[in-house]
């Protein structure tokens, strides 16, 4: 598909008009794959950095089928109700192996998308997960230029991305189920020890009790995990997000975290942490994408995996040689 292209000036006052066509195409140019795209979105990026920031920034993760979509649906009419601008922006790995989504087969979202003070945004989809973290990052930076002051960053819970939102997030919070095991529910342990809180949904019905029931094993199993250095305790809530029940008790618990955390200053202090974290995760991904478009390397990789693959050259002899070559 051909798209016109702007200039950085026309990108730029796109952004900061806070007008969604803008934003749209300034994101849709941060998301292309085109080395010209690339350096033209650095530009930008560096142009609008000095407004970006003035956000919370929060990110949901649970698996397919825990209500995501439901809860932030509800939940963004809550914070929108606050007086917020918000963006919700989507990872999903699934969407890159299979060029289908799990996300993008519904319609999501749906009376929230309607507002005029919300943004929605599905990821990217076929890079390498490391590439959609970064330009999710880039996208909520410039929701952040385009004034939406409350980023939604949602993955699904299958392990792979959270590790990257929690690390570009003020709050982590992990949606739940009674009932199903947490082996089931694909989250592990490391999942659960990255949450600032843990909502059980669809706590409604007969599932208002064993909602009940888990909330406290999963209280007592935070309480195992070693203290944060930020002081805060994660908490465990129940609600349903299709009855919209205890969805705006929990934006106050994300409120009170923002308020707690800027007063001591942890909350600067984690994004100091963070910005620090994403030099380093842009150094990686510029050197091994680099690396592996290298032609001199392009052409002897194939050579080098048959090799190891029959035994004339051990793995790490390989990788040896060919980044020897690289560098030389
Ligand atoms: P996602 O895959 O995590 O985004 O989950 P969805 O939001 O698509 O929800 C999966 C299914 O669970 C849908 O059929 C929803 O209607 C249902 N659901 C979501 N939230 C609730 C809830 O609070 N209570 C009940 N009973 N069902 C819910």
């Amino acid at each position: 598909k051909r798209r016109k292209r702007l200039s950085l000036e026309e990108y730029k006052s796109g952004i900061l008009s806070g007008d969604r066509v803008g934003l749209s195409r300034a994101i849709t140019l941060v998301e292309s794959t085109l080395d010209s795209d690339n350096e033209l979105a650095a530009q930008l990026i560096d142009e609008i950095y000095e407004h970006t920031g003035n956000s919370f920034r929060v990110g949901i993760t649970g698996v397919p089928g825990v209500g995501k979509s439901t809860f932030i649906e509800s939940f963004g009419k809550h914070v929108i109700d606050s007086g917020k601008k918000l963006a919700v922006l989507t990872i999903d790995p699934s969407s890159q192996k299979t060029g289908g989504s799990i996300l993008g087969d519904k319609t999501r979202m749906e009376t929230l998308s309607r507002s005029s003070n919300a943004f929605i945004r599905p990821s990217p989809s076929g890079d390498a997960l490391g590439g959609v973290a970064h330009k999710t990052r880039e996208t909520m930076l410039l929701c952040e230029a385009a004034g939406y002051d409350f980023i939604i960053i949602e993955t699904v819970g299958v392990g792979q991305s959270e590790t990257a939102v929690k690390n570009m997030v003020d709050f982590f919070l992990l949606l739940m189920l009674a009932g199903a095991g947490d082996e089931l529910q694909g989250i592990k342990k490391g999942i659960m020890e990255m949450a600032d809180a843990i909502a059980i949904n669809k706590a409604d019905g007969e599932n208002v009790e064993p909602a009940k029931k888990a909330k406290k094993e999963y209280q007592n199993a935070l309480h195992l995990f070693p203290a944060n250095e930020n002081g805060w305790n994660p908490k465990v809530k129940t609600c349903s997000a299709i009855k919209d029940d205890g969805l705006s008790e929990i934006l106050e618990l994300l409120e009170q975290f923002h308020k707690e955390q800027n007063e001591t200053g942890f909350f600067d202090e984690n994004r100091k942490d963070q910005a620090i974290h994403w030099m380093h995760q842009t150094i990686h991904h510029f050197l091994k994408r680099n690396f592996y478009k290298s032609p001199e390397i392009l052409e002897k990789l194939s050579k080098f995996e048959a090799e190891v693959r029959n035994g004339t050259k051990h793995s790490v002899q390989a990788a040896r040689t060919l980044l020897n070559q690289y560098y030389n």
